[in-house]
């Protein structure tokens, strides 16, 4: 490991790369997954940093009150596993000698056993220990992720409840939105309103549409609901949203972020999560969570890291 390994791009040049005696990284889940061998959301125990939190249906089993599912709105109620806890997990599974057991004690510590992984080497782990994988926010927010949620869920109750969605689009596209870096802005507004990315679960629009459509449509609900007492608890939770989407925007362009900002993102998110649970029970997805965990790499690095090539497109 000291030698450094080879990795093969995409095109397939192959460079050589080598680990810094401290390392992070920053990538979306299935990365992780990938190259940690976690069980995701397949095991008991869905997030690799919390120890108490376990996938739904699985917290209410619990008399003692230690275990809190993926849907917990408190930061405070999470037990966040220390590196040592984790190490000591993997190395407990090389010592399991049935497959049973061993299944088991995968899905339940959340992460497979692999004899040759990184984090079964002991003397290189510490140079990239659980504390240093970081979720990209990209990825928990933007693409396909808690906003991309909101926005297909917040529709899809329109639809029910309200009308075809074809009002709140019409009306977005007939007003004069300018755009920053595009020339053609009717065009370009009316590309991330496309109807085909307004089906299914999540809005299919790429990171930069996704958040430039979150404020669009705080807009037209603005504009056309507030105040007509429909879709209550579904626009709660989208204007929780939005407040995050505030303090993110203030995160990409702020060259550190302080404790005072890590409090506020989540007081932020714990309010979001709770009143998303009243609008949506039954649609928190892991992102939801791993959303407490962008805290991890506020707090180690004192930035707001992501893997956004350019910055979002604002609109006014
Ligand atoms: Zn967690």
């Amino acid at each position: 490991m000291d030698r450094g390994f080879d990795i093969k791009l995409v095109g397939g040049k192959v460079k050589r790369m080598r680990l810094n005696p401290q390392a992070f990284f920053i990538s979306d889940a299935d990365a992780q997954r990938c190259t940690f061998h976690l069980r995701g959301a397949s095991g008991i125990r869905p997030c690799f940093r919390c120890k108490n939190i376990v996938a739904k249906g699985y917290g209410e089993v619990d008399p003692h009150g230690f275990f809190k599912e993926i849907s917990c709105s408190q930061y405070s109620q999470l037990q966040i596993s220390s590196d040592a806890e984790t190490f000591q997990s993997i190395d407990h599974l090389s010592t399991i000698r049935t497959a049973k057991q061993l299944d088991n004690f995968e899905k339940s510590c959340g992460i497979n056993f692999r004899p040759f992984s990184f984090w079964n080497d002991r003397v290189q782990r510490n140079r990239l220990p659980p504390s240093h994988v970081l979720g990209d926010p990209m990825h928990i927010f933007w693409a396909n992720g808690c906003m991309s949620a909101e926005i297909n869920l917040f529709l899809a109750a329109f639809q029910t409840n309200v009308g075809n969605i074809d009002i709140l689009i019409t009306s977005l596209n007939g007003i004069p939105f300018q755009t920053g870096g595009h020339k053609g802005h009717s065009a370009h507004v009316k590309r991330m309103l496309s109807a085909k990315l307004f089906q299914g679960p999540l809005y299919k629009g790429s990171a930069r549409q996704c958040s430039s459509v979150m404020w669009l449509l705080w807009y037209a609900i603005q504009k056309l609901l507030i105040g007509r007492d429909i879709l209550v608890k579904e626009i709660q939770s989208f204007s929780a949203a939005i407040d995050i989407c505030r303090t993110l925007d203030r995160f990409t362009y702020s060259t550190e972020v302080v404790q005072n900002d890590i409090n506020l993102y989540l007081h932020q998110v714990d309010r979001h999560q709770a009143l998303f649970n009243v609008a949506y029970p039954d649609d928190c997805r892991p992102k939801h969570h791993a959303r407490y965990h962008v805290v991890d790499a506020l707090r180690l690095l004192g930035k707001y890291l992501h893997c956004e090539p350019h910055a979002p497109c604002m609109i006014s």
